[in-house]
């Protein structure tokens, strides 16, 4: 079980990793976007602060999902009592950790109950899907395990339809898969499945028929791709494998090590749970104020009083010499000490200039390393 951290305290000196034993496809483009992180996750280092409660609904609509894939849900009467079996149990691995403040889900969740109609409406059309696939008399396997002959890539396809005409790969997701920006599928999806083809052409030598990505509002989006694409993920798949183990092996102290792995940028390091140890994260944004950075803070105490309501209101002094107050810091979820250096995540903007207040998710460390 992992250690509780409470708001308020120090931070590790110092982290000791490992070189990848493997890349997974769904972590791929993390990875190419920064390889400190997916380092930092795959070697099970602590997450220093909390993920979006959105994370653990997730994690339990897919497991809610594959359990219809699998036909060990079948009928639409039972699924509420499914859903809670399943919330539930992802709900007991928060309890006693950083994150126990945000169960119960069902309040922590933003609109919980229509992500749950949404979330059943697909598992309804899965069953019917189904029943369709038997008539066809194609078959499905859930969660088959792929990997490269050398086993540097490899991991679980969600789905796959075995027909009469080639295969279909699918896999589900809960969450949005059209990029905004572009209103293109993301990119991390769409390699994730090019990796997807190149495994299954590995090990079955043949080319799958569709890839295709189930949302969760019941949308089926299906990703055209070329082998010649997949082969060259592929192989940068493999090459990013060996340069990074050699950096994680040629290099021993941390703080150098992320200095070659670290690439800073607020859509990289906005949803980083290890923001906190990450100095590279801190110099580049201290560097480049203007870009859309999250909402932290840091800067050597200067005072804590009770506001009337029984909140914090905390002064912090940035190396630049600015007062920054963070109103609202309830007393039950965070220990704040006087004095010392604090640096504070994810807040909301107040009003006026320099003026912070808690969220959900905010998370106070009272001490910086090697800065
Ligand atoms: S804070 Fe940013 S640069 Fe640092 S590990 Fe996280 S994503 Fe990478």
């Amino acid at each position: 079980m992992r250690r509780m951290i409470k708001s308020g305290g120090d931070l590790p000196s110092s982290v000791s990793v490992g070189p990848l034993k493997r890349i997974s496809p769904s972590r791929y483009f993390g990875m190419v976007c920064c390889s400190l992180r997916e380092v930092l996750i795959t070697n099970r280092i602590e997450k220093l602060l909390p993920s979006s409660p959105n994370i653990y609904f997730g994690i339990a609509a897919h497991q809610f999902l594959q359990e219809v894939g699998l036909g060990k849900i079948t009928k639409v009467k039972d699924f509420e009592n499914e859903w809670l079996a399943s919330i539930t149990e992802v709900e007991k691995h928060l309890l006693g950790e950083m994150e126990e403040y945000l169960v119960p889900l069902s309040k922590s969740v933003s609109r919980y109950e229509l992500k749950k109609r949404l979330l059943f409406k697909e598992a309804s059309g899965l069953i019917a899907g189904g029943r369709l696939e038997f008539k066809n008399k194609s078959t499905t396997r859930i969660e088959r395990w792929f990997e490269t002959g050398d086993s540097i890539v490899g991991g679980y396809v969600d789905k796959i339809i075995f027909t009469n005409s080639g295969y279909e790969i699918i896999d589900f997701k809960t969450g949005s898969i059209i990029d905004n920006n572009n209103l293109e599928i993301k990119k991390e999806y769409k390699y994730q499945m090019l990796l997807y083809a190149a495994l299954l052409y590995e090990n079955l030598n043949e080319w799958p028929l569709a890839l295709k990505i189930y949302g969760f509002n019941g949308a089926i989006h299906s990703i055209k791709y070329n082998k010649d694409e997949c082969i060259k993920v592929l192989n940068e798949a493999k090459e990013m494998f060996y340069q990074i183990n050699d950096l994680i092996l040629g290099i021993d102290n941390f703080f150098e090590l992320q200095k070659n792995l670290a690439n800073p940028a607020p859509e990289h390091c906005r949803f980083c749970e290890f923001r906190p140890i990450c100095n590279t994260y801190w110099e580049k944004r201290e560097a480049s104020p203007h870009l859309n950075w999250s909402l932290d803070i840091r800067g050597q105490f200067e005072s804590l009083r009770t506001s009337g309501n029984g909140t914090y209101l905390l002064k912090i002094r940035s190396t630049s010499n600015n007062t920054y107050k963070v109103r609202g810091l309830k007393p039950s979820r965070h220990q704040i000490p006087e004095g010392g250096f604090f640096s504070i995540y994810n807040l909301s903007a107040d009003t006026n200039d320099n003026c912070f207040s808690e969220k959900l998710l905010t998370k106070i460390y009272t001490k910086q390393q090697g800065i």
